[in-house]
């Protein structure tokens, strides 16, 4: 079995669309794998069909925006939750327009300086789905600003350059117990990615635990070496699910479907915390 649990579609900042997704994950030779957009579960429907014609087997996820309470951001991945469950609908309600209005106001500050506009980044978001950061650097490399999103990343779009501005986000236990009231099974995602910005401490580790986390996801490449084995301590303590995942988005960031895994009995264990709707 090949497992990946971690993947973006146009429902969010991926750039296929969930129904390819689920096309690449098969070329990839992939088993399982698990679809997660950002605040958004409008994935589901069409990747669960597509991956059904495929006989490819399909994890439902989905990754939500939290923000400590000293500002850092974290993404806390959840799967097999029900997607109508109140609190963690209402929460994912608040930072996805939180982050419309947020990309508006960056676009403004943006537009002062470079050849784009709000327009311009609409252009880049299919209907409905959750807008990021990735749309806006869409829009300027549409406009030949920047070579690619990476880029965009690393010039304009990063926190230091006065462009960037934050969006109200959940706090991280808050949504680790919100996930588990929705029967969902709540893995941090990429805990310790340094190389995107500050990471929380041990503390707000503590807190999610304590609150109801089943997992970390340790093998992802923002994951720095060193990171990963502290993470692997840290599991072992205090009993958690050990993921590995790509975090692939298609075009949009290099990770490869597949680069890395989970094993089917942390699958397994996933599957069997999860409290099924109804
Ligand atoms: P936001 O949540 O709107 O602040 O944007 C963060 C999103 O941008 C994350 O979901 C990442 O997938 C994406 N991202 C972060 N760094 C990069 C990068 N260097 N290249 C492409 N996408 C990135
Ligand atoms: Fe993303
Ligand atoms: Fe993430
Ligand atoms: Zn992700």
């Amino acid at each position: 079995m090949r497992i990946d649990l971690h993947t973006h579609s146009t429902a969010s900042d991926g750039t296929q669309s969930p129904a390819e997704v689920m096309e690449a994950a098969v070329e990839a030779g992939l088993t399982t794998v698990a679809l997660t957009d950002h605040d958004t579960t409008a994935g589901w429907g069409p990747a669960r069909r597509r991956a059904e014609e495929l006989g490819l087997d399909f994890v439902p996820g989905m990754e939500v925006s939290c923000s400590s309470s000293s500002g850092i951001s974290v993404h806390l991945l959840c799967y097999l939750q029900d997607p109508l469950a109140p609190g963690l609908m209402e929460e994912i309600g608040r930072s996805r327009a939180a982050r419309m209005d947020r990309a508006r106001r960056m676009v403004e500050r943006i537009a002062e300086d470079y050849p784009i506009d709000w327009e311009a980044v609409l252009s880049q978001v299919r209907a409905d789905a959750t807008v990021g950061r990735p749309h806006i650097a869409d829009a300027l490399v549409a406009a030949g600003v920047c070579g690619d999103r990476s880029e965009a990343f690393a010039t304009i779009l990063r926190p230091s350059t006065g462009y960037y501005i934050p969006h109200y986000a959940p706090d991280p236990a808050d949504a680790v117990r919100l996930v588990r009231e929705a029967g969902g099974v709540p893995v941090f995602a990429h805990p310790l990615a340094s190389a995107r910005g500050r990471v929380v401490s041990e503390d707000v580790f503590d807190e999610m635990v304590e609150a109801g986390l089943a997992g970390l996801e340790v093998r992802h490449r923002d994951n720095p070496p060193e990171a990963q084995a502290w993470l692997m301590d840290y599991a072992a303590r205090h009993e958690l699910i050990v993921t590995g995942s790509s975090d692939y988005h298609g075009a949009g960031k290099p990770n490869r479907l597949g680069e890395n895994t989970t094993s089917p009995e942390a699958l397994e264990a996933i599957r069997a915390q999860a409290r099924p709707a109804g």
